[in-house]
């Protein structure tokens, strides 16, 4: 049902009894497996490259004319300069620091505030304590910041966002960023869209976790998908450049990772996706939810595949152009700001030793100076191009240690929680690279989403 029609060919690479191929087809097929003197390769490759192109051209263009339709020209400005070119820009900068052994995030994940109205399965976040939030004077200084830095982009997470009373007021304050408000979608109602829609400079990416049934189980409440969709319905009505984010485990995988769920996505005017994996952390953990390595292996191949074949953005976070496995945080490209303030490696790593009040609210001198995040990402980079988390939460729980990192949670406890895992697979798999096959996002990522360095 998943297979990658272009897994069913040998690859010429590492096959090399394979020399005899029919490139009378509309694609290329294997018409034996017996070795000839005249290699058919190059031919093979060039009608590769031939029907890559078309393939890329086609499936772009449809994207962008969706786009076009369903949006609007000012949307999409503030996304393809604020974003794209800016973020691009930030990369740049980025990798111009780390020259001068500074590191600085160009991308920014901040969590605004810990309340929220679901109470899903394996959260990491304080949702059922006294609701915090980063006040709208601290997030300004910081945007402003980290702009002098050159950032233009920043994820905000939750708990729930749109529970915060002032986002709008922060988008507004800072019309030449880009934010991607990660929500389930229920506070969207058509006023809150209209607004998002007037300061033009917000996408939601709105999770899904699957039917309406396994979304009851997974996010701890009835009803909950159905919001979720209403939410998903205003911000395209009110033609918001709007995504769906999945947190792929065993109770969705079967539903979600197959081509009827994006053909679904399609019809529902969606413009990309972002697929996660599960990753059991915090207090009520969930392994038996967690994938295997051959499933995170085949939610690869579908990406890789749907990226050829369909007009919507797919996004992974995990993997370079050559499909080798990275870490944001291990990179150094993205850290994360708790709602209490606290400076963390990742959002599913609670543990600080600075705020964003340091150094006068200087978050740039406060990050390049943290010898904290410095030792994870050296620390993180050399046991593991995966998840240190997953694979190694004892020498994560060492470099908190060493550091005499404090527990960011309010329920104090995450330094147990750390103890109590046990290693366990994660993203990183050697052997089994997929590399990119769209060249559109090899491209993006041989440029601009890499190692950087962090695993030479
Ligand atoms: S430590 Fe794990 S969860 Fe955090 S950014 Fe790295 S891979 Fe992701």
């Amino acid at each position: 049902m998943l297979q990658n029609p272009k897994s069913q060919i040998p690859n010429p690479k590492t096959d090399d009894d394979v020399a005899c191929v029919d490139v009378a087809g509309p694609s290329p097929r294997v018409v034996s497996g017996h070795s000839h003197t005249v290699s058919h390769r190059p031919v093979k490759r060039l009608w590769d490259l031939g029907f890559g192109i078309w393939d890329f051209s086609r499936v772009m263009g449809q994207l962008a004319w969706r786009m076009y339709r369903s949006s609007e020209p000012r949307l999409l400005w503030k996304i393809a300069y604020n974003f794209g070119f800016k973020g691009m820009l930030s990369v740049q900068r980025f990798k111009a620091r780390l020259k001068e052994g500074k590191t600085f995030p160009p991308f920014l994940y901040i969590s605004i505030t810990n309340g929220c109205n679901l109470r899903c399965q394996g959260c990491w976040v304080d949702v059922d304590r006294p609701q915090a939030v980063i006040k709208f004077a601290d997030m300004d200084r910081l945007l402003r910041n980290a702009k002098r830095h050159g950032n233009s982009f920043f994820g905000i997470l939750g708990g729930e966002p749109f529970l915060h009373p002032e986002l709008l007021r922060i988008l507004r304050a800072h019309t030449d960023c880009y934010f991607q408000i990660f929500t389930n979608g229920h506070y969207i109602t058509d006023s809150v869209a209209a607004d998002l829609r007037r300061v033009g400079n917000a996408t939601p990416l709105i999770s899904i976790e699957g039917s309406e049934a396994v979304s009851d189980v997974r996010r701890g409440r009835k009803g909950v998908l159905g919001r979720t969709l209403a939410g998903l319905e205003a911000s395209l009505r009110h033609r918001l450049i709007t995504g769906v984010a999945t947190s792929v485990c065993q109770s969705n995988f079967d539903d979600l990772v197959r081509e009827s769920w994006i053909d679904r996505l399609l019809e529902l005017g969606v413009h990309y996706t972002w697929f996660h994996t599960y990753r059991p952390v915090g207090p009520s953990p969930n392994p038996d939810l967690a994938l295997r390595p051959d499933q995170v292996l085949q939610l690869r191949r579908f990406v890789l595949d749907m990226r050829n074949r369909k007009p919507i953005g797919i996004v992974d976070a995990y993997y370079d152009d050559e499909g080798q496995a990275l870490c944001p945080a291990a990179t150094g490209i993205s850290h994360h700001i708790s709602p209490f303030g606290d400076v963390e490696p990742c959002p599913i790593v609670q543990f600080a030793t600075e705020t964003i009040h340091d150094n006068g609210g200087d978050i740039f001198q406060t990050m390049t100076g943290s010898r904290l995040l410095e030792d994870f990402r050296k620390t993180a980079a050399k046991a593991t191009r995966g998840c240190i988390v997953l694979e190694r939460p004892d020498l994560l729980r060492e470099v908190v240690t060493r550091h005499g990192a404090r527990d960011t949670t309010l329920r104090r406890t995450a330094l147990p929680e750390l103890a109590a895992m046990s290693s366990r697979p994660s993203q990183h798999n050697p052997g089994h690279e997929l590399p990119e096959e769209n060249w559109a996002y090899r491209f993006a990522k041989k440029n601009w989403f890499f190692g950087f360095g962090a695993y030479t």
